[in-house]
């Protein structure tokens, strides 16, 4: 079983874990790019493994899902890292509640919002039938 977490407290582990291992960085734009292109770079793993198995292959093998989630979760902890030093110095809001309201404003968008091709697709799929 495992403890269930908050992103507060995500971005709180993230802090000591950081300090503990001696990356407690400033906040300078240098270093938050940096944050943010080790999140892309870790996110950029988890696409290879996932290129290099394919779905149907994670299925099935439990080291491949162990992979694509040990990298998921690398990236995310660069995210929460990143704001995590926003959070202490500028300071950010409490993710949780950006998290929240950011899901409500997406709610409140259209069906397939941002991706008018779908749409498009779909319909002239629908003419063919
Ligand atoms: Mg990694």
């Amino acid at each position: 079983m495992y403890d269930m977490v908050n992103l507060y407290e995500c971005v709180q582990y993230i802090r000591e874990l950081v300090k503990e291992k001696g990356f407690e960085d400033e906040c300078t734009d240098k270093v938050l790019f940096g944050k943010g292109l080790f999140a892309i770079m870790e996110l950029s793993e988890a696409m290879e493994i996932i290129k290099k198995h394919g779905v149907e292959t994670l299925k099935v093998s439990k080291h491949a899902r162990e992979e694509v989630q040990e990298e998921l979760i690398d990236s995310i902890f660069y995210l929460l890292d990143l704001y995590g030093i926003l959070q202490r110095d500028i300071p950010l809001e409490v993710p949780d509640k950006v998290f929240m309201d950011k899901l409500k404003k997406n709610k409140q968008r259209n069906f397939q919002y941002g991706r008018p091709e779908l749409v498009q697709y779909k319909s002239e799929k629908n003419d063919i039938k």
